[in-house]
């Protein structure tokens, strides 16, 4: 290709709106250009990086068995229905409608429609394993879309869905794809590891995510660094708190205090009042499926929502609102608690950290505004509905299998491995036919991964002050050469006859064929991020040299008879290396 005859809009300064590197420099290479907020155009350049990305996808998946398909993005709202996840996907869902006003869903992922059709085309043992796949658009009402590709409304993903006879081999097709997963993202030339991760609204009951380590990422995991344990924080367990808790019971029965004002875990921990936050209880409210709960956890702890989503089995939870709350414990938030004797309303169920479980001579509020009640035993005066690990864990937390301090650092989710079990072929009805004669629903597995989001991971992973350094594997073009004088110079003679030399040879080459200075194509050069820049200059032509320079790498010169008649083999070689 001629760089001169294709769009590749490079900018010298970042938009504005770019908040972080891969985002700018995705905009910055003329990769791709915004429509609006989390709407992406992807122009030459970036198509074929992202094709690039498929490639690898899609060789991998056939290679571990999958089968690929197409599946309408267009969806009837009534198999959502059927699912239960018109309901609990509903933040996310696109509707659309059409002339008669019927209802549409715009996918945000396909268990729902693979069901479908896995329940009309699956009726035999005979038939399974089977796992279908496709490369196709999402759609998605992201509250924040940011990012740029990272977190879209619309963006494309390779989504995966296994069936299996049994949890047995639902066991072995969900490892097959967890080790496509770890080719995929090594060919792409990501550094991508597994973390144990939460399997939120799609359901499910195991399942892994795979994580690029970035600064940027939206994800925390908690990892030991023995390598044994390594989780998402919204699923991370530890042995506890590095502060212990109070265990020693501080008087007969609670008893109330005034603490005029004082309505943060923060304020009761300072002078006069001196209780220590691991000394309190935190009372939170929430409201699901329209009903209030009470949530307690350690002061100093933080509440996982994921964790609670997790116990609480509800179609939908917010944090209920001030005016909520009032109705709910007779006081505003600050000074609420959830010792028994001071409750407004009894019947809210209360859930509570394991953490409290033993916890004595505590401070909670008093549900009265301006006190607090201390002396608090939590077993003998906390009516508990539901015990469960609630907290977040904490930065040097001891790994429940080694015992050694974990860590946290932040990472961009590029992939998703669950085990379904059976709640979608139950629901939508896929069963076969047992080796026994007996009718069961298949057992089965989903797997995604973000082939947009990914391609900017690379970038995020992948870059030095000057612009992009694409892994050769999904690299835009193989060969960027800059010939350096205007058109019909010596230079641009011998870069003709060289661009026609790579063509030939079947490597992908892309000639800087513009009227520019030096410098601006070089700039250019870095930013793009071509791999291998072959150039030829008219100081180094009159020696009688052209120029190889891996990007990042040292310039090497070679011999201009050389390098036209060995040409193909010198960047042969050179690719070799890089690749
Ligand atoms: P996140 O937690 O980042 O919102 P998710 O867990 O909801 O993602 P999955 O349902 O697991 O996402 O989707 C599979 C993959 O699709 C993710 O691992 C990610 O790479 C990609 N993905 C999900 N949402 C988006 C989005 N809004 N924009 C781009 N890629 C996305
Ligand atoms: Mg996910």
């Amino acid at each position: 290709m001629r760089w001169s005859q294709t769009l590749i809009p490079t900018l010298k300064e970042p938009p504005a709106d770019a908040e972080i590197v891969s985002h700018q420099l995705l905009l910055r290479a003329g990769l791709c250009r915004k429509l609006t907020g989390g709407l992406y155009t992807f122009c030459p350049l970036g198509l074929r990086v992202l094709r690039k990305v498929e490639q690898i996808v899609r060789e991998e998946m056939n290679r571990a068995g999958a089968l690929e398909v197409l599946m309408p993005a267009l969806q009837p709202p009534e198999i959502w229905q059927r699912s239960g996840r018109y309901e609990t996907a509903r933040d996310v869902l696109y509707k659309a409608k059409d002339r008669s006003n019927k209802e549409w869903v715009l996918s945000p992922t396909a268990e729902e429609v693979i069901t479908t059709l896995a329940a009309s085309e699956i009726n035999s043992y005979r038939q399974l394993p089977l796992n279908f796949y496709q490369i196709s658009v999402k759609f998605r009402d992201e509250i924040r879309p940011r990012f740029g590709l990272m977190r879209a409304k619309e963006f494309i993903m390779k989504d995966a869905y296994s069936f299996d006879m049994s949890d047995e081999a639902a066991m072995a097709s969900y490892r097959k794809m967890y080790d496509a997963y770890t080719r995929i993202f090594a060919r792409c030339g990501l550094q991508a590891f597994p973390v144990e991760a939460d399997t939120g609204v799609i359901g499910g009951n195991y399942s892994h995510e795979f994580m690029v380590p970035a600064e940027t990422g939206e994800n925390e995991v908690v990892y030991c660094e023995s390598g044994k344990y390594a989780a998402n924080i919204e699923k991370a367990t530890s042995r506890g708190p590095l502060v212990p808790i109070p265990t020693v019971s501080t008087g007969p029965a609670p008893e109330k205090f005034a603490t005029p004002g004082v309505v943060t875990i923060d304020a009761l921990s300072q002078a006069p009042y001196g209780v220590p936050a691991a000394a309190q209880v935190k009372t939170l409210i929430f409201i699901a499926d329209g009903k209030p709960v009470i949530v307690l956890v350690r002061g100093d702890d933080q509440l996982n929502e994921a964790k609670l989503a997790g116990k609480l089995g509800a179609t939908a939870f917010r944090a209920a609102v001030p005016e909520e709350i009032v109705a709910a414990m007779g006081a505003k938030p600050g000074s609420l608690g959830a010792v028994t004797s001071t409750r407004k309303d009894t019947a809210i169920r209360v859930f509570a950290d394991e953490q409290l479980r033993s916890a004595r001579g505590m401070t909670t509020g008093a549900n009265e505004d301006g006190f607090h009640l201390r002396h608090v035993d939590v077993d003998r005066d906390i009516r508990v509905d539901v015990w469960a690990d609630l907290r977040t864990v904490r930065v040097d937390e001891l790994a429940i299998e080694t015992g050694l301090p974990m860590k946290i650092r932040r990472a961009i989710e590029v992939g998703h491995v669950f085990k379904l079990g059976t709640k979608y072929s139950e629901k939508l009805e896929s069963s076969f036919l047992d080796v026994d004669g007996q009718r069961k629903p298949t057992v089965m597995g989903c797997y995604g991964i973000g082939i947009t989001r990914t391609l900017q991971a690379v970038i995020e992973q992948c870059h030095d002050k000057d612009g992009i350094v694409w892994p050769m594997s999904v690299a835009p073009y193989q060969v960027l050469l800059t010939p350096l004088g205007a058109a019909g110079s010596a230079t641009m003679q011998l870069g003709e006859e060289l661009y026609r030399q790579l063509s030939e040879a079947g490597i992908d080459v892309l000639l800087d064929d513009r009227d520019e200075r030096p410098g601006f194509k070089f700039k250019d050069a870095d930013l793009v991020g071509i791999p291998l820049r072959v150039s030829v200059g008219e100081k180094s032509l009159a020696k009688g040299e052209v120029e190889l320079k891996p990007r990042g790498g040292a310039l090497q010169a070679i011999r201009k008879e050389e390098a036209v008649a060995q040409v193909i083999a010198h960047v042969r070689e050179a690719l070799k290396k890089l690749s």
